[in-house]
């Protein structure tokens, strides 16, 4: 166990001013918290953030870091909270733990190849701080080395499935190969432990054979680069067994195949020394073509940098050469952590700034812009900040990747369009939330549907994704087209009746043509939107009629401003009201505003070219304005059978007394009813009395006449009527 002494030596070791008493502060308060509790070897719990500590100073990382893997567990695992680490060690730390924290949540639920690389970018997109992650990478290293004590071989399986698929990709991609290749090797032992065995075989098998090849090889290749004038340092090793077996499965060749077993390291001074090495050693061996890549003036994307060639070299042996500086070397065994240590060093007092945790973010960004190609470029910087993505969980364990913003219908399209089209509520981690919550990373959205369910056209208004737009705006149409096509042949039907003519669908058939349709219920959706005239059609199915025909209309004209009842006489009942029934308001269908109809109020439709019908009281003032167009008038009723009724607007005309708190009467009074206010308008106000306007959410003609008389009943309202004007 390292000590509390030890650990504070250890980080000295590169960093002289670090804050003693703040680690040794955290040493004891996560020793404390964690108390009696163990691990699955039995040790104490301690053991295990201590490791990980230590794991960080290898990285040489800043005091932060260290104080984050001390108490890394602290607020899951025990009573520790966000808001006491903040108290004793400070915003900067309370953040970076629960940091921590949120990764150690999300575990990957359902490991499979096609999710883990939205888990990746997940686990990227919680980890703003790029320490939170370096912490949970070598929790991840710790638990690894340990996984031997986890009893159930499915558990560890699926931890060692998550690490190769998540945990080392992402070591991989930070640029700390240290952590990748222990990581890999570890994963492929719990994996498969067989393949490893029989690699390792044949290995110790080909060194035998070989016996000292290495360090001859080694020998030979410094002493041949001395003689050319490089002065480097060799090294050689043989090559990691999972990296051998992905070998073996890619190029499909078999262990007695297995040769390119060894690769070797020239580490020279500087980067023209790195050229000049290998332009010496190809020219004393022969080159395997299509082996070599210049990392230095390409780097990787994790700013990775190096000259890789493979020759045939001494003793006819092929092997992979690797010729790199020593920061560069530093650079690629630490990644991102050895490129910020060296700009630590000659920085003074950057910590005082608030630098460090930004400078990281620079450092990355730096790194990321030497990327290479544009779309590398993009997804890299995606992948360290991503600002424009949010990743959420199904109940399954699936994840979802979404633009930022996105909402729980946007999340109900994303897995399918039939569980979009059929959304009718939705949960965020178990709590019923509305269809407009935008959602967070790491989410579980549970998507409640109904069979009945359709896509709401208020949808359209919060959505945020293509897919789910396209989808709403589909079915909006398709509404639109049914609606206006029903609503079109009952204003046709209606002209057919008022003229005593039989109407036969048969006879429009040769009319599509003219009226540039493809079928009849283009002709009767053309009606219903208004953009064909209803007359005009039945003017073409009969083109004798036109002198008899106008001369009734003209009167009826006439007579229409009196009121529609009378107008409805004329025709003496032959035309049955149309149901509001299926026109969904908003879509087809809207109510005036100028005497807000309510069910229960006679009410007639107009129509109006592109948006379907207004519905109006038949007392309101408006209808004047329609006379001389009486092909737009419909005759429409309220959709009795409607069992979900709708808040509609009525609107009062209400004159109280001037005094304290009769203002307050009303709304109780109101509120009392089950009406709702919605807009309230002082338009007169003298020394005693206040004329306002009140708009009320009210179900219907009933329910409001029930709010107009309890507010008649109360002393301090002089006079309460409904206004059906502006
Ligand atoms: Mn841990």
């Amino acid at each position: 166990m390292i000590r509390q002494y030890e650990l504070v030596d250890m980080i000295k070791a590169y960093h002289p001013n670090v804050d003693e008493d703040a680690v040794n502060r955290a040493y004891v308060y996560a020793m404390k918290m964690h108390g009696s509790q163990k691990r699955a070897s039995g040790d104490p719990y301690f053991l295990h953030p201590l490791e990980v500590a230590g794991i960080m100073t290898e990285l040489k990382l800043d005091d932060a870091t260290i104080i984050t893997a001390l108490l890394h567990d602290t607020i899951e695992d025990t009573p520790a909270t966000y808001e006491e680490i903040e108290r004793l060690f400070g915003t900067e730390i309370a953040k970076l733990v629960d940091g921590v924290t949120k990764l150690n949540q999300i575990e990957l639920q359902n490991p499979e190849s096609k999710q883990a690389e939205n888990f990746r970018k997940l686990v990227l997109a919680m980890s703003e701080d790029i320490r939170v992650l370096l912490v949970k990478l070598a929790d991840r290293l710790h638990n690894m080395r340990t996984i031997g004590f986890i009893k159930k071989p499915e558990k560890r399986r699926r931890i060692a499935l998550e690490t190769l698929e998540i945990y080392v990709p992402l070591a991989e991609r930070i640029g700390i190969s240290k952590f990748k290749e222990e990581l890999e090797d570890m994963s492929f032992e719990v994996l498969n432990e067989e393949a490893r065995d029989s690699i390792i075989t044949r290995l110790s098998f080909l060194r035998d054979e070989g016996e000292g090849v290495v360090e001859r090889i080694i020998k030979e290749l410094e002493k041949r680069l001395k003689d050319s004038g490089v002065k480097a340092k060799v090294t050689g090793r043989e090559k990691s067994p999972y990296s051998i077996w992905r070998k073996m499965q890619r190029k499909n060749i078999s262990f007695e195949q297995l040769s390119d077993i060894m690769a070797f390291r020239a580490t020279v001074a500087d980067t023209q020394e790195c050229y000049h090495t290998l332009g010496v050693i190809h020219e004393l061996y022969p080159t395997v073509p299509g082996r070599f890549k210049d990392y230095i003036s390409i780097p990787k994307s994790n700013g990775y940098r190096s000259l890789h060639t493979t020759v045939i070299g001494p003793e006819n042996q092929r092997i992979e050469i690797q010729i790199r500086t020593h920061e560069m070397h530093e650079e690629a065994e630490l990644g991102v952590a050895a490129h910020w240590a060296y700009k630590q060093d000659g920085d003074n007092g950057g910590e005082q700034s608030g630098g460090p945790k930004y400078r990281w973010l620079r450092e990355l960004m730096d790194i990321i812009e030497h990327a290479p190609k544009p779309d590398e470029f993009l997804e890299n910087t995606k992948l360290e900040l991503y600002q424009d993505q949010v990743f959420c969980f199904t109940p399954q364990g699936d994840l979802i990747e979404l633009p930022n913003g996105a909402t729980p219908v946007d999340f109900a399209y994303a897995v399918h369009s039939m569980v979009g089209d059929t959304c009718v509520g939705a949960k965020i981690n178990g709590r019923i939330v509305p269809l407009n919550t935008r959602l967070t990373n790491g989410d579980q959205v549970e998507i409640k549907r109904s069979k009945e369910g359709t896509p709401n056209p208020n949808w359209e208004r919060f959505v945020i994704t293509g897919k789910a737009r396209a989808r709403i705006r589909r079915f909006i149409r398709a509404q639109q087209r049914e609606q206006y096509s029903g609503l079109g042949k009952t204003m046709l039907q209606k002209v057919y009746k008022t003229e005593e003519y039989e109407f036969q669908e048969k006879d429009l058939q040769n009319l599509c043509r003219q009226f540039r349709c493809d079928a009849v219920e283009d002709i009767y959706t053309g009606i219903g939107s208004g953009h064909i005239n209803a007359r005009d059609v039945f003017k073409a199915a009969f083109p004798d009629f036109k002198a008899s025909a106008d001369t009734p209309t003209i009167t009826k004209t006439k007579s229409v401003n009196n009121a529609t009842h009378k107008n409805k006489g004329k025709n003496k009942g032959k035309s049955a009201p149309m149901p509001i029934k299926g026109l969904i308001p908003g879509m087809a269908l809207h109510f005036a505003r100028c005497c807000h109809p309510l069910p229960g109020d006679r009410i007639v439709g107009i129509v109006t070219t592109g948006r379907g019908v207004t519905i109006h009281t038949t007392e309101c003032d408006t209808l004047e304005a329609f006379a001389d167009t009486p092909e737009r008038w419909l005759d429409v009723a309220w959709d009795e059978e409607n069992d979900t009724p709708e808040a509609h607007i009525g609107r009062l005309n209400v004159t109280v007394a001037n005094e304290p708190g009769s203002l307050g009467t009303v709304s109780t009074v109101i509120g009392q009813n089950g009406g709702n206010i919605t807009n309230l308008k002082i338009v007169n106000r003298d020394l005693d009395f206040w004329d306002m306007l009140l708009d009320v959410y009210v179900r219907d003609i009933e329910h409001l006449s029930n709010v107009i008389a309890a507010l008649r009943a109360t002393p301090e309202i002089a006079s309460v009527s409904r206004t059906k004007g502006r």
